[in-house]
């Protein structure tokens, strides 16, 4: 893990970074006595194992295993390498990294990277466009729609002009290759050979990622022509329904206000944003995916859904409403007026009134009982029995029991249905049967032999206390650890005292780059602490437990020797072996 960046700069940044700020940025921490918890991030669970220590600056999981300090963290979270997340968490605390020659270059020169800086380069192409003379119409028209120049700056709002090749001539004045242009999903090419630009005619609403960087674009015509939006094609960086419009910018406001609103198009996003409402995301699609949620449950787990009052918009809902209650999402929905959106909502009726409708969100009860009650007869015995099976396909997919009981009694006096027919109907549906099949978690057994015991504790109490080391590594040597992960750790920590260095749990992780012994570290964090005295008669129980294993297994490896020995009728080996396990065996009186 360790490397290209020197050792002190990795430590200066560990010292002025909290990992629970950093981790709280990406999902929401709960207090767990002096640890804060959390449902883990890298498995699909429903109860919380994920730990993070504020004291160690280390998280833990304790049911896939996945562990390690403020880097690996966001290496795994952000899929980032390791240079990549020191130089992320280094940009945060404000410390400057010396400047790397080659391993970067070529890192800089990855694709995916190329591919951010040609999107760029085409968002500063669309700006100009948009600002030049040519772009006064596309302009007026977007400040005829309510969108104000101030808006238009921050979301970088640009034009696709008339012309078929002007991007591609401003992209070769810059030296990028049409290969390249293909790749972004920028041109196309034409059937008699070479290419042309692919929105032309169009405004630009380019997709950033959640760190700000450009992944592709929507564009949308001037006038009623269709279709009236056009998308970049999926790209190595653009993968459709991974990401929400609009995050990089409301992210923070969904954090503070422990709440998201999504809604569905750019205009949609954009316009409650600019009167205030900031705490959106934009689903770019009709149903929201799983990715998405779990993208948005980062910051969140109460959602507010806004969608258009049209039938379409009514079964995306629908269908998003189940995902999301199925991923232990608070969910509520905020129906429209019938042909109205977000956008159009709040320039005809004001966003003061657009906040009322958010204050006044529908459970997801009520709202689903409206939609199905419009699609079927409740007066038919036939409908009834339809919405009812509708309605228990959603209820099944509560874990809580509690809650699950108040909705079967909502359902049951609201329908008129008696509960035990209800109950009987919700005996049949298998658990959590219909919706979304999500990936089982990883096995939790990716250790590969158990810990010693005493070993671990060891460890656990040397991290505790700095001078227990050189204490405890004066009766032991690394030797006597019979596992290559617990020794690997001694070693490094004992190093580390040695040079007379700081032996935090999240420094040692940059050592001990292997996954299995980070993970033990990590573990032993967790262990339940020990008072003073306790402490002074564990280390002494560790201690002499492990010598006596150190012992037995010497001496049973003699014992092997001996008879290899004897069988080899090897009379003076065999005497010096004899010798040397009686002298074990005094040792160990
Ligand atoms: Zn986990």
């Amino acid at each position: 893990m360790k490397g290209l960046i020197p050792e002190n700069i990795l430590e200066d940044i560990l010292g002025r970074t909290d990992i629970v700020e950093i981790i709280s940025g990406y999902l929401p921490l709960k207090k767990a006595g002096a640890n804060f918890k959390a449902n883990c991030p890298f498995h699909h669970e429903k109860t919380a194992s994920f730990m993070v220590s504020p004291d160690r600056q280390i998280y833990h999981c304790f049911g896939c295993g996945e562990s390690g300090n403020a880097f690996k963290f966001l290496m795994r979270h952000e899929r980032l390498e390791f240079p990549e997340a020191v130089e992320l968490l280094a940009k945060k605390c404000g410390i400057i990294l010396p400047q790397q020659s080659d391993p970067q270059a070529i890192r800089r020169d990855s694709l995916s990277s190329q591919l951010y800086k040609v999107n760029e380069l085409a968002v500063s192409f669309y700006e100009n466009n948009l600002s030049a003379n040519t772009g006064l119409p596309a302009m007026k028209y977007l400040l005829d729609r309510g969108v104000r120049q101030e808006t238009i700056k921050v979301f970088h709002l640009g034009l696709a002009g008339s012309g078929w090749d002007s991007l591609i001539n401003f992209l070769r004045s810059k030296n990028i290759s049409l290969d390249l242009m293909e790749r972004a999903g920028l041109i196309l090419p034409k059937e008699q050979g070479g290419y042309y630009d692919r929105f032309r005619n169009r405004i630009i609403f380019p997709i950033f990622d959640m760190r700000g960087r450009p992944l592709g674009f929507g564009a949308r015509v001037l006038d009623n022509s269709l279709p009236k939006y056009i998308n970049s094609p999926e790209t190595p960086v653009y993968i459709k329904g991974r990401n929400l419009f609009g995050l990089n910018l409301a992210k923070d406001f969904i954090r503070d206000s422990d709440c998201a609103v999504i809604v569905e198009g750019y205009l949609d996003f954009m316009i409650p944003y600019q009167e205030g409402v900031k705490n959106l995301v934009a689903s770019q699609g009709t149903a929201l995916t799983l990715e998405q949620i779990k993208l948005l449950k980062r910051y969140t787990h109460n959602m507010l859904m806004v969608y258009d009052g049209d039938t379409a918009g009514e079964i995306a809902t629908l269908r998003s409403l189940d995902i999301l209650i199925d991923e232990g999402v608070k969910v509520k929905i905020v129906p429209l007026p019938k042909g109205m959106d977000p956008d159009t909502f709040v320039r005809k009726q004001g966003v003061t009134v657009f906040k009322d409708k958010l204050d006044s969100a529908e459970s997801f009860f009520d709202y689903k009982l409206a939609v199905l009650s419009r699609r079927f007869d409740i007066q038919d015995e036939y409908g009834k029995a339809k919405i009812a099976g509708e309605m228990l396909l959603t209820i099944n997919k509560f874990d809580n029991a509690i809650l699950r009981g108040e909705y079967i009694k909502k359902l049951s006096e609201t329908m008129g249905i008696p509960q035990q027919h209800i109950l009987e109907e919700l005996r049949k549906l298998k658990p959590s049967s219909s919706g979304p099949q999500l990936p089982a978690a990883p096995p939790a057994d990716k250790k590969s032999s158990p810990i010693n015991p005493a070993e671990k504790l060891l460890i656990k109490l040397m991290l505790e206390e700095k001078d227990l080391i050189e204490t405890i590594m004066q009766q032991l040597t690394l030797a006597d650890f019979s596992d290559a992960r617990t020794s690997k750790i001694v070693s490094v920590m004992q190093e580390l005292a040695l040079q007379g260095k700081a032996v935090s749990p999240s420094l040692l992780m940059n050592y001990v780059s292997e996954e299995d012994a980070a993970q033990l570290l990590c573990e032993t964090i967790f262990m339940p602490q020990l008072n003073e005295l306790g402490r002074e008669k564990a280390v002494n129980d560790c201690i002499a437990r492990i010598k006596v294993q150190r012992l037995k297994s010497q001496l049973e490896h003699l014992h092997v020797q001996i008879k290899t020995a004897q069988s080899a009728k090897d009379e003076g080996k065999v005497n010096i072996l004899m010798q040397e396990f009686q002298n074990l065996i005094k040792k160990g009186d």
